[in-house]
């Protein structure tokens, strides 16, 4: 398994895998050949959610003269692919195959280097459950070990992005961009909560309205860290930010969340899939949630088989979760499902820690599980907005 500094990335919505590996990905074929025109062809869920993605805007952006195309062809190899074709005097000099795998991490076809390399010796939960226990160290002590120093520093500027996100989004008012006309929420639920006290009370709406704050953002392409990815990066940071100010944690224990939470996206970044394209929203925001149960649970110092049984059922309970963007934006259902996502990541967590000891399923065989769900799942499940909600939706 790679770092997770390539799991949590700190850039621009509202999508990973549509537009920070686009973006990417094009300034890598930039890099590699000048030219006086570019042509891009988007293919599968890249081209059918990429007007609603700003797929196209972000990388007229990045490449200024080219042309983007959208094909209504599937290519076997990844539902997220594109062409990157470079011309001079009006001929073809290059071209690349890209494949958008997910979280914004991009591979070449045909090209076996890793921007990154793998730094953990294990790939599975149970592998480095045996290994903490073994050494008796906590989660967390295993990724600072493996990733080394100036861990703390990234897990810190991950966390100050994922505060600024939420305060940023929490003072915006208005409409969302794009065709839906998509009210933010997030402030209206902040401002009516913090009108009652004591606030705690109403943790339903203060986690919600954290988690809004930061979807919202996302969807009008601010600041986001991709938890694990863009269109779920509202959950972990709602539950984070919440039981930080309610409990007042110190930094310490939220860098451990963090951390840890991130030992569990990786896992199911390297032996599944974050991708919404590829497994349907069960990669995305059920991954979201699992990080967030196992943050939570790290948050209250639980132990590591009641922090995997919190990873377990959060996962477990989206297993077959489709992935149905309403005219591809990153706004309905995504928004309020982060912040029934993060609601949920704290319940897991509450049962976890009672029921731990009695549990039948490991966290190994949920990621499993969820891998061959998403691979059963028809595409139209598979974020390209002909299924679900985006095919019954009609404008009133
Ligand atoms: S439905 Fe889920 S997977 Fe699909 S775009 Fe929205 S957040 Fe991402």
């Amino acid at each position: 398994m790679k770092t997770i500094r390539e799991l949590y990335k700190i850039g621009r919505g509202p999508s990973s895998s549509h537009t920070m590996g686009p973006a990417k990905a094009c300034k890598i074929f930039m890099s590699r050949h000048r030219a006086e025109h570019y042509k891009v062809v988007l293919y599968g869920s890249l081209s059918l959610t990429g007007k609603g993605h700003l797929t196209d805007q972000v990388i007229k952006e990045t490449m200024g003269n080219v042309d983007v195309v959208f094909s209504s062809d599937f290519i076997d190899e990844h539902p997220n692919t594109m062409d990157l074709i470079a011309y001079k005097d009006q001929s073809e000099i290059a071209r690349a195959r890209v494949y958008s795998v997910g979280g914004g991490t991009i591979r070449f076809e045909g090209e076996t280097y890793e921007e990154t390399p793998h730094i953990y010796p294990h790939q599975r939960f149970s592998e480095i459950k045996a290994y903490c226990k073994r050494e008796g160290i906590k989660l967390a002590d295993y990724v600072r070990r493996f990733e080394g120093e100036g861990i703390d520093d990234f897990l810190r500027m991950v966390y100050k992005t994922m505060v600024a996100s939420i305060e940023l989004g929490l003072h915006e008012e208005g409409v969302l961009p794009g065709e839906l006309k998509v009210e933010r929420k997030a402030h209206h639920l902040y401002t009516k909560t913090m009108k009652h006290e004591p606030p705690e009370i109403y943790e339903n709406r203060m986690v919600s309205a954290f988690a809004f704050a930061v979807n919202e953002m996302n969807a009008s392409g601010g600041t986001v860290v991709t938890a694990p990815t863009c269109g779920a990066s509202g959950t972990m940071p709602a539950v984070l930010r919440y039981m930080h100010l309610r409990h007042n944690m110190d930094e310490k224990r939220i860098l451990d969340a963090i951390a840890t939470a991130g030992i569990i996206g990786n896992i199911i970044k390297h032996n599944a899939s974050i991708s919404g394209a590829e497994a349907g929203c069960q990669a995305e925001v059920g991954s979201a949630c699992a990080m967030a149960a196992a943050a939570h649970a790290a948050l209250f110092k639980l132990t590591v088989d009641q922090i995997e049984y919190a990873a377990e059922i959060a996962l477990e309970h989206h297993l077959g979760l489709t992935c149905d963007p309403i005219l591809g934006y990153v706004q309905i259902p995504c928004i309020e499902r982060n912040a029934v996502a993060a609601l949920r990541a704290i319940d897991a967590c509450g049962l976890a820690y009672f029921l731990s000891d009695s549990r039948k399923i490991d966290f190994d065989t949920a990621v499993e599980t969820m891998f061959e769900t998403g691979k059963d799942m028809p595409a139209n499940y598979r974020e390209t907005s002909c299924g679900g909600l985006a095919k019954t939706f009609k404008f009133k």
